[in-house]
């Protein structure tokens, strides 16, 4: 049996999850996720973090699996007065949703094996992509310096990695209950003006084909990579 309580309703709990606060298993308590792009946070966000957490949550901060922050074990009664703090500090919702999610990176950017800088493309690609909602599913994107693949983009939905001659990209990996591998497109993008086209491309491609509810690997699956690569006609 649910221990909701019994004022609070699913579509509650739905609005909740769009601003990036879910209910936790037991429904009384509640994690609120904020947006981190790149891995990189400066000092007064966190903060800032580790305040709301002292004084709505327990103390404890978690960082998620893609480099996100989330303030668990806030309840239920105090997730007003959390919001309304939260609102007058410098921090943002993670992106919830049919949408393209905060873009992760590894620190390429100093990496003594990266060759490009990961954390400045990932905030560049934040910027042009980060507002793309309306989509099937939702979207990852994960930018790596290196083969060693580090930030995993063959488990994203669109994965960067640097090579010393440019980017390659992968598409239509995910993780999950039917993980699959992304698929590594035929050709080397040689400069970041040319790599923001073809990631617009594949989004929008990805936007007209999947179907409600279906990841981009999914859709390249059922549709063929070979359809994605004719009908954005890539030119590296
Ligand atoms: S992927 Fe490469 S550049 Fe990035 S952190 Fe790993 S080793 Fe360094």
């Amino acid at each position: 049996m649910s221990n909701k309580p019994s004022k609070i309703t699913d579509a509650e709990i739905a609005a909740l999850k769009e601003n990036a606060i879910f209910a936790e298993r037991g429904m009384t308590h509640f994690s609120a996720r904020f947006l981190v792009v790149g891995g990189l946070m400066t000092t007064d966000k966190l903060r800032a973090v580790a305040a709301i957490a002292d004084r709505y949550g327990d103390g404890t901060v978690h960082f998620t699996t893609r480099q996100g922050v989330e303030i668990p074990h806030i309840p239920y009664a105090k997730l007003d007065k959390m919001r309304t703090a939260v609102a007058k500090l410098p921090l943002e919702p993670a992106r919830s949703g049919k949408c393209v999610r905060a873009i992760v990176a590894c620190p390429g950017t100093y990496c003594k094996l990266g060759n490009i800088d990961t954390q400045k493309l990932a905030t560049v690609l934040f910027k042009k992509f980060g507002k793309r909602g309306k989509l099937p599913h939702k979207f990852k994107i994960a930018v790596c310096g290196c083969k060693h693949c580090c930030s995993k983009p063959h488990e994203n939905d669109l994965g960067v990695m640097g090579i010393a001659t440019g980017f390659v990209v992968f598409v239509g990996g995910m993780a999950g209950e039917t993980p699959r591998w992304g698929d590594k497109l035929p050709f080397v993008v040689s400069t970041e003006r040319k790599l923001l086209t073809v990631i617009k491309k594949i989004i929008d491609w990805y936007a007209a084909n999947g179907n409600d509810k279906e990841r981009f690997g999914t859709t390249i699956k059922r549709i063929g990579l070979s359809n994605l690569l004719e009908e954005t006609e890539f030119a590296p």
